[in-house]
């Protein structure tokens, strides 16, 4: 008997608390490979942009009322920000209610001054950090145009330990040019002597309007199948050396999920603050435009459209090694029983998920999931 869909349901609930993401988009240089809204630094850009978000976080603070457990300040570099993170935190802090606990990240990169960013991490409340480590091979860090190298890595996890940091996650990225699984290796095992507890791990993907697309047939870059190959090396890596591969590119040890991002896949409510940022508030998805100087004179955001129904939970859902339940249409589950038979899902009782080999090709198996549902 075919089971039930209600498309239009939203199937997520509003009673979870909600996350604040601050988006930063500025940067000291631009990575070759990065297409990720952001701008070059003044002082005086930093100084307008801080008014500009603490006008903002007052702002909404009168308007929004959720008890938020998540604050995230992404980029963008938004460890730039340095000393002006204390009074933006003020402002967050009296503006809205913050509980208790709540998981607070700052993303950095392992350049410039970092004893100076940790201590105003430190004093701003900040409890997690996510360093961009990209590489363990400097030849690797040179050609990805990044500012550090991998001493500045080692280093700046160091200061962040000494600082009282115990919650730090390193990215890293795999599918380099010139790379196989031995220099992959060589970039975990530099990873893990690290210990971090937690991982994001992306493939490089070659995105328009960056460096890497202008000059894409001189890189050598690896096939798709040795791409694969880097992909499930490391996630079992990974694995044997005590993390758990919880999303397609995210991996931590016993209960160090980054709780912030999981609210995205788990379509958990948050607000964010700042050009280019984006929102999902009563099942509607809102953004500020990619305007750093709009956003400066008081840009509005920008309505984009209602979310939270199945077709998004299927999506960000599978994502996760939790995976996803409901009712679905028999269609679906006759092809999810094909990719099991492929290797590619699990089905158990009330569960869905990818295996590994699925997670590697989520977004084809996700679209031929999604036409059962239209
Ligand atoms: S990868 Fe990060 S640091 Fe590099 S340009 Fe993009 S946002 Fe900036």
């Amino acid at each position: 008997m075919p089971l039930v869909f209600q498309a239009a349901a939203p199937v997520k609930s509003l009673h979870n608390n909600a996350g604040l993401y601050i988006n930063v988009p500025f940067c000291v240089k631009k990575c070759k490979y990065c297409d990720f809204y952001s701008s070059f630094i003044t002082d005086e850009l930093l100084d307008s942009y801080k008014d500009a978000l603490i006008r903002s976080i007052k702002q909404w603070g009168g308007k929004f009322d959720r008890p938020i457990d998540t604050i995230y300040f992404g980029g963008g570099t938004p460890s730039l920000l340095s000393h002006r993170l204390p009074e933006i935190m003020n402002a967050i802090n009296e503006s809205f209610n913050i509980l208790p606990d709540s998981e607070i990240t700052l993303e950095l990169n392992p350049s410039g001054d970092i004893k100076d960013i940790l201590k105003y991490a430190k004093k701003s409340g900040f409890n997690r950090l996510s360093i961009g480590m990209q590489s363990g091979i400097d030849n690797e860090l040179k050609v990805l145009g990044r500012t550090h190298t991998v001493l500045d890595t080692v280093n700046s996890v160091k200061l962040a330990r000494k600082s009282g940091f115990n919650n730090i996650s390193l990215d890293i990225m795999i599918g380099l040019p010139d790379s196989d699984i031995s220099s992959l290796k060589k970039s975990l095992d530099l990873l893990l002597s690290l210990k971090p507890e937690h991982i994001s791990a992306y493939i490089l993907k070659i995105e328009e309007k960056t460096v890497f697309h202008k000059i894409k047939e001189s890189l050598n870059l690896p096939d798709d199948d040795s791409v694969s190959e880097q992909y499930l090396f490391m996630s079992e890596y990974l694995e044997q050396n005590g993390y758990e591969h919880y999303e397609i590119s995210n991996f931590c040890k016993t209960g160090f999920q980054s709780r912030h991002n999981t609210k995205y896949w788990k379509l958990y409510e948050y607000l964010g603050i700042g050009a280019a940022a984006h929102s999902f508030i009563d099942n509607k998805r809102f953004f500020y435009p990619k305007d750093l100087k709009g956003f400066i004179k008081g840009n509005e955001p920008e309505f984009d459209g209602e979310g939270g129904k199945q077709d998004e939970y299927i999506m960000l859902g599978l994502r996760l090694s939790d995976g996803i339940s409901g009712d679905f249409p028999q269609s679906f589950m006759e092809k999810c029983k094909i990719f099991e038979k492929n290797g590619l899902m699990k089905i158990d009782k009330d569960k869905i998920r990818l295996t590994n080999n699925g997670m590697l090709v989520s977004n084809a198996i996700i679209s031929e999931l999604l036409e059962c549902l239209e």
